[in-house]
């Protein structure tokens, strides 16, 4: 791993949705903080017909609209765009490279240069992509090839895709992003795992209850309407971003974090590798499949996401299931993981909820006691809350009331949080692996969340319904309730 002079980092797909809302703001963010590499060129590659100055105005009303007022610097934005450049290019047109061949031979040191491909395009390109840069010497280290969501579809597409970028590609160069890893409040859940000594001990099957981690959005499937439909939420949410939260919550101490090793990613592996198998009675017992129907959100009316298709559907857009890890930390404590659209909230959060005081010395006769929670909020805003039961002032006995002790980012430290995508580019920039999914985590993924997605579709059962604007299907509260336990609400 090191920090290189000279970078092009190479956009396919420049014109795209995530590549003008998502990259080019974080490539911004990075360039006013002077953290890009000073020699670093941005080639934006797509099939429009454009040139440098017509992508630069497409980039400059990108910028403006994505970068908060209080960071835009017309002057910085002038100074990036000057090393933004555009090449046409069909990818899957071998007689139309050529012209991106020659841009990025088309500098000093280009040898020495790190080569970063950003496939923000459609999956199914993801072969003819790597297959010309291969076959074109352009693959070889320190190249690196960055890939989005999705991974497949199944253990087999994914295999598939995993083996299509490899046959370029080494796994040392491949960084599949999952951009909650590159969130603030979920790297600051390994500092407070393991940079803290009064979580460890608790940390296990003796003092935690049970975890619960919720990923709920207010929004519909907007303009992926299409794409949403042949994933739904298990697909789209819960085989990457619910998982790989877990593994962090459950993950055993790595040797080393953010060094370049593969620790981290290992022991991710070994909790994928753990979660209890799901049988057919597993599946119809533990999870949940909802779909929204008609609501409000927000005060105002939403449609049915099938009237929004425009036509039948299976897909889910809601999933609740309870797992287990099976492993010696985490024996009989349940996961429940629960993700939707068109819910009630936005919000993103981890809550761990430990085991009731063993006994009550105060007899509570008033006042409530609530297990002792921690809960990691992701977003809106990412922050740590730890819930505890105080004494509330009186002279009339103990009267106890659950507290909250807040850690909100923005109030603790005078520092603007950055977008995941910031930390997460500069990592492939500087080759640490660490917050990328590595081949066989996501496989593993794929491989748990198999059987479910197959007893799903052989039981052809229409999702449960839920109004736009709600919590969830009631089946949801039925799941946890049936063992005694509650959603958690911050
Ligand atoms: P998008 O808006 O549809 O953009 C696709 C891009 O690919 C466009 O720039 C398009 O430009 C280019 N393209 C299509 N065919 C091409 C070809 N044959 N040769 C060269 N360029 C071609 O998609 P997106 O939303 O940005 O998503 C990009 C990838 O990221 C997808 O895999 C998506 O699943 C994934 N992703 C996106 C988001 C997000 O927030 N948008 C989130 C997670 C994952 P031309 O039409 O000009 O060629």
């Amino acid at each position: 791993m090191h920090f290189p002079e000279a970078c092009d980092f190479v956009v396919f797909g420049g014109t795209g949705d995530l590549a003008l809302r998502k990259l080019l703001p974080a490539l911004y963010h990075c360039d006013l903080e002077g953290r890009l590499p000073v020699d670093t060129r941005v080639i934006a590659v797509s099939r429009s017909d454009l040139d440098d100055d017509g992508y630069r105005a497409e980039a400059r009303a990108a910028l403006a609209e994505h970068v908060a007022p209080e960071f835009q610097d017309l002057a910085a934005v002038e100074r990036l765009l000057e090393r933004v450049h555009y090449v046409t290019v069909d990818v899957q047109d071998s007689s139309s490279w050529q012209p991106l061949f020659d841009t990025l031979k088309d500098r000093e040191n280009a040898d020495e240069a790190v080569r970063v491909f950003y496939l923000s395009v459609a999956p199914s390109l993801f072969g003819p992509i790597c297959h010309e840069l291969g076959v074109n010497g352009f693959a070889e280290a320190p190249a690196r090839v960055v890939v989005e969501k999705p991974i497949g579809t199944d253990l087999a597409s994914a295999k598939a895709v995993n083996n299509t970028i490899s046959e370029f590609f080494d796994e040392s160069q491949i960084f599949r992003i999952d951009h909650y890893l590159g969130k603030e409040s979920v790297q600051n859940l390994l500092v407070t795992r393991f940079a803290n000594t009064f979580l460890e001990p608790l940390w296990n099957s003796h003092s935690i209850d049970h975890v619960q981690i919720t990923v709920a959005e207010t929004l519909g499937t907007g303009n992926r309407a299409d794409y949403y439909d042949r994933s739904g939420a298990m697909r789209d949410m819960v085989q990457n971003h619910l998982l790989q939260l877990l593994c962090l919550v459950a993950m055993e101490p790595p040797i080393e974090i953010g060094g370049g090793r593969e620790d981290v990613r290992d022991e991710k592996l070994k909790v994928l590798q753990a979660l209890k198998p799901m049988t057919p009675a597993d599946v119809d017992r533990d999870t949940v499949r909802g779909r929204y129907t008609s609501g409000w959100v927000g005060g105002k009316p939403a449609e049915g996401y099938v009237d929004e298709l425009g036509h039948e559907s299976m897909t889910e857009t809601f999933v609740a299931l309870r797992t287990e890890v099976q492993n010696w930390r985490w024996a009989g404590v349940p996961f429940y993981l629960r993700t939707g659209k068109r819910l009630d909230r936005r919000v993103s959060e981890i809550v761990v909820v430990f085991k009731n005081a063993p006994y009550d010395p105060f007899r509570q006769r008033e006042g409530v006691t609530e297990p002792n929670r921690l809960t990691i909020r992701v977003q809106p805003e990412e922050g740590m809350q730890i819930h505890l039961n105080a004494k509330e002032p009186g002279p009339g006995g103990y009267r106890l009331k659950p507290v909250s002790l807040d850690l909100s980012y923005a109030n603790a430290f005078d520092k603007r949080s950055p977008d995941a995508y910031e930390r997460l580019l500069m990592d492939v920039i500087r080759g640490n692996m660490t917050l990328f999914m590595r081949r066989d985590e996501v496989e593993a993924a794929w491989a748990w969340c198999e059987p479910i997605l197959k007893h799903w579709e052989s039981a052809a059962l229409t999702p449960k319904s839920y109004p736009a604007g709600s919590a969830g299907p009631t089946a949801s509260f039925t799941l946890i309730e049936r063992d005694g336990r509650s959603w958690q609400e911050s």
